[in-house]
């Protein structure tokens, strides 16, 4: 299958067409080429997507029992499954992922595929206890039509704990993918029309942000929005939404604290404190970038992140390095400013990675740094960086730690490491975060794992049995059945 003569086109009611707003341009980060060309939608296409999708409701796909629609996924899922090299290809083409991040994300999309499939038809209301002459029941209901505005970073994994999701309860959905990325979401359609998704469930409608995202997010014709960027915008879409009082999750940026103390197992831990600074280029919004490190091992912590921070390899995504280039000229612009500024306000630079020699000159390449000895107020400890740059800070007490934890207004993820069962239950309860990981970050992707954040992060849920809650609203039925009633 290839995707690219279709990738600057719309996907609508399950046909291929022309953009009303002609197309714009797709680049390689790996080497600053153009790849090709993608859809520019304008208002007009939004509507007819729209459209589609409410049509869709009231026909096929609507008609389609939850048994069906599981089975349909799992289908779906397993010709993933089939076009894991396809799909990793693309990704790493578009995103600019190394390879075997890129097959990690196809195969997350895949596992999607198969755990809603599998739980579209064990999702359900209640009966409710009531008055002895009743009987009350909650009907878990689709919204109807959702709207999906995601980023650039992760599509496969969004388009799974997203799309999948929606579908999966009954919804029709619309999807817009970023400007910078959006093949694997093309590609996707074309496996889902394969396996027969009804036409109208999907629709997608590339395009900017300004043009394509806003005129989607403030349509009066979707019932949800589930945006997944940056907070700056996620406000945007959400006062667009109120405008239609409809819901919204919420998924934004973080700057996820890792807590390292004096009894960890730290040979263990290192792995993932590195990793999960570095995990696509530290363009994650769950990324462990702010790592805080208990004074009595402070030294051999940095000391061993700083060996391994330093024997990093950054390169095109074909060479499957640990960290490939940035999306954009622009992110690497934003992310070298920062190091920069760290390094002007005298921080110290532990360690960095090294781009290698023959690195196309046009590629976004960033080596990894590591800074230590971060004050916690620092602008690089509390600014979501989207590079892969990661921060230490030191802390003497538990309750400092907490403390500069919970500061800085995200609370998407947050990592402990201690062997102590205690501070591993009181630090789950205080850390303000979606997810808190003890002794592991990031639990091997956890598509059954809840996920979501508070304060700067956002809010609702996705992933796991939770977002099957977050995709349904629920009618609850009061039925009187006294004698004599009817
Ligand atoms: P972004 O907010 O710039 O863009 C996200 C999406 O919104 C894109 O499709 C974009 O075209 C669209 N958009 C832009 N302006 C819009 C507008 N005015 N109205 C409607 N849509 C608009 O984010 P990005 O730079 O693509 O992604 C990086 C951000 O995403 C980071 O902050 C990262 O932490 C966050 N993120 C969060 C999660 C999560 O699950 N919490 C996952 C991945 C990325």
């Amino acid at each position: 299958m290839n995707i690219l003569p279709y990738a600057d086109q719309l996907f609508i009611d399950g046909a291929w067409r022309q953009a009303s707003g002609g197309t714009l341009p797709l680049e390689n980060p790996s080497t600053g080429e153009p790849i090709g060309r993608i859809a520019a939608a304008q208002s007009d296409d939004v509507d007819d997507a729209v459209n589609a999708a409410r049509n869709a409701l009231d026909g096929q796909w609507g008609a389609l029992s939850a048994v069906d629609r599981g089975r349909l996924l799992s289908d779906i899922g397993r010709r993933v499954g089939e076009q894991i090299d396809l799909l990793a290809g693309l990704e790493a083409l578009d995103v600019g992922k190394p390879l075997k991040q890129a097959r990690a994300d196809a195969l997350a999309l895949a596992r999607y595929l198969e755990f809603y499939g599998g739980s579209a038809d064990k999702f359900h209301g209640e009966t409710i206890p009531y008055l002895g002459d009743y009987t009350v029941y909650t009907l878990r209901e689709p919204h109807g039509v959702t709207a999906h505005i995601i980023p650039w970073n992760y599509p496969m994994q969004i388009i799974g704990r997203s799309i999948v999701a929606a579908l999966a309860t009954g919804n029709a959905t619309v999807l817009k993918p970023a400007e910078e990325a959006c093949l694997t979401a093309l590609a996707f359609a074309r496996i889902a029309t394969d396996a027969g998704l009804p036409a109208g469930s999907l629709n997608i409608v590339p395009g900017t942000g300004v043009q394509t995202g806003a005129a989607l997010a403030a349509h009066p014709g979707i019932d949800h929005i589930s945006f997944t960027g940056s907070t700056e915008v996620g406000v945007a879409v959400q006062s667009a939404a109120a405008g239609n009082t409809i819901p919204v999750t919420l998924e934004l940026g973080g700057k996820s604290p890792q807590l390292v103390f004096d009894d960890a197992d730290i040979e263990s831990a290192l792995p993932f404190l590195v990793n999960a600074g570095i995990q696509n280029a530290g363009q994650t919004c769950s990324a462990g970038s702010r790592i805080l490190v208990q004074r009595g091992i402070y030294e051999q912590v940095v000391e061993a992140l700083s060996r391994r921070f330093s024997a990093l390899t950054v390169g095109p995504a074909t060479d499957d390095l640990d960290v490939g280039p940035l999306i954009s000229a622009q992110q690497k612009e934003t992310v070298a400013g920062l190091i920069d500024l760290g390094v002007d306000d005298g921080l110290t630079v532990a360690a960095q990675g090294v781009v290698v020699d023959d690195a196309p000159p046009g590629g976004h390449y960033v080596a990894p740094t590591l800074f230590t000895d971060v004050a916690p107020d620092h602008v690089l400890a509390q600014q979501e960086i989207f590079g892969p740059v990661v921060v230490v800070v030191p802390f003497d007490s538990e309750d400092e730690a907490v403390s500069i934890a919970n500061s800085g207004g995200y609370g998407l993820v947050a990592g402990v490491w201690t062997r102590d069962g205690g501070r591993q239950m009181r630090l789950a309860r205080q850390l303000r975060a979606g997810q808190v990981f003890i002794n592991n970050y990031g639990a091997g992707g956890g598509v059954e794992l809840p996920f979501g954040g508070v304060g700067r992060s956002g809010y609702g849920r996705e992933k796991g049995f939770e977002a099957l809650y977050s995709f349904t609203t629920v009618k609850t039925v009061a039925a009187h059945h006294a004698k004599g009633a009817d």
